[in-house]
């Protein structure tokens, strides 16, 4: 019996993750934790005693001791969550993209140190983690991240002027959260995986290459220096790679159809826009200048995209705030934690004020 901690258990990947354990003899609920939302009735059904709603999750794990932490958290504050894990070498299958992006070195000098295994649950992740599983890096050419290209793919600029929340939060194959949505819309989702895929796969920036592919059936693709390319397929349903990350390396069973190629299958690709979209480009490069960048991209983007739930700031704001605070932060590379949080905060100060100045 595999015992795990649901952090970000009334979420999104939390929901379809409880589904998942729920329906499986191996698997085990051992705490339950959100933000703000009531966790008795989840924890009543399921008899679980460890529940934490808010705050730092690190004591409930130290509590219930869990084989997996499955880190569903949105945003910075699942970092300790994520540092918990990797430095005890407990299994984090890892939602929270976040913490990887803000906190990479940190993260993987505690894995490092902790031993134990990072399992991506990012769709993407997970489709290259498989690929490139069990072979020698050198072996590896380049990796392609495929982009749904959000609800506004096709549109310019101009277009983009006047989109409302609603606009922006109705996805076109991905029901998700309301912060990643927003994310994907502006394709910072996808510069967080560029930026998550070269930590977890040591690859350089150079090397990993962003796709827009409108129907996310393919979620990723290896290419190797033979000239083969591997790809890995799917319908989009988050419960496949939320599965393979709790029950790995067995891959057990689920519900969900295989691909139908009977009716036909068209799989198209385009490069995306990264004028209408700079969220992409900002993220590359807050990756590449490396240090605490890409800490400040993510910090300036959850509070220029909570602005834009808000109200507060419009659609084209949301990189107009991240660009600002990168031009204004140092970027130094933080050596420990402390450290961290401190250029977190910075970037938060700096993307209110400018977020500020950009009221509708
Ligand atoms: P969501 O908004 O649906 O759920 C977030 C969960 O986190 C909720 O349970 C909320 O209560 C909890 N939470 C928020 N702040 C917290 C805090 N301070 N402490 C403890 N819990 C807190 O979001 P989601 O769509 O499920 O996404 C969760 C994470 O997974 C994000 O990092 C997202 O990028 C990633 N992800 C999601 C999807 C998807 O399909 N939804 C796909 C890939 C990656
Ligand atoms: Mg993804």
């Amino acid at each position: 019996m595999k015992r795990i901690a649901v952090l970000g258990a009334t979420g999104s990947i939390g929901r379809q993750a409880l589904e998942i354990i729920d329906a499986s003899s191996e698997l085990d609920v051992c705490a339950l934790a959100s933000g703000s939302n009531d966790l008795d009735a989840l924890a009543a059904e399921r008899g679980v005693e460890h529940v934490q709603v808010g705050g730092d999750l690190t004591s409930l794990l130290d509590e219930s001791e869990p084989d997996v932490v499955l880190n569903a958290v949105v945003g910075f504050a699942g970092l300790p969550a994520t540092l918990w894990a990797l430095e005890r070498g407990v299994t984090l299958a890892l939602a929270n993209k976040e913490s990887l992006v803000a906190a990479g070195e940190l993260a993987l000098a505690a894995q490092e140190r902790g031993g134990g295994l990072l399992l991506p649950v990012d769709s993407e992740h997970s489709a290259a983690f498989q690929c490139l599983e069990g072979r020698a890096l050198e072996t590896v050419d380049s990796l392609v991240l495929t982009a749904s290209g959000g609800p506004f793919r096709g549109r310019t600029r101009e277009e983009l002027e006047g989109v409302t929340r609603a606009d922006a939060l109705a996805h076109p194959t991905w029901r998700m959260g309301p912060k990643i949505t927003i994310d994907s819309a502006t394709l910072a989702n996808k510069g967080l995986e560029l930026i998550e895929a070269h930590f977890l796969f040591g690859l350089p920036y150079e090397r990993i290459e962003v796709v827009v592919h409108p129907t996310s059936v393919v979620h990723a693709i290896v290419r190797f220096r033979d000239g083969a390319s591997l790809a890995h397929l799917g319908y989009p349903d988050m419960r496949v790679p939320i599965s393979y990350a709790l029950t790995y390396p067995d891959r057990a069973s689920t519900p969900l159809d295989g691909l139908d190629f009977s009716q036909g299958l068209s799989l198209e690709f385009e490069p995306p826009d990264l004028e209408t979209f700079p969220l992409l480009g900002l993220a590359r490069h807050a990756g590449e200048s490396g240090g605490t960048y890409p800490c400040a991209f993510n910090a300036a983007n959850e509070v220029a995209v909570a602005a834009f739930l808000a109200g507060r700031l419009p659609f084209l704001g949301i990189a107009g705030v991240v660009a600002e605070t990168l031009e204004a932060v140092d970027g130094a590379p933080a050596a420990d934690l402390d450290d961290l949080v401190q250029a977190d905060a910075e970037a938060r100060r700096l993307a209110e004020s400018a977020a500020g100045a950009l009221v509708p």
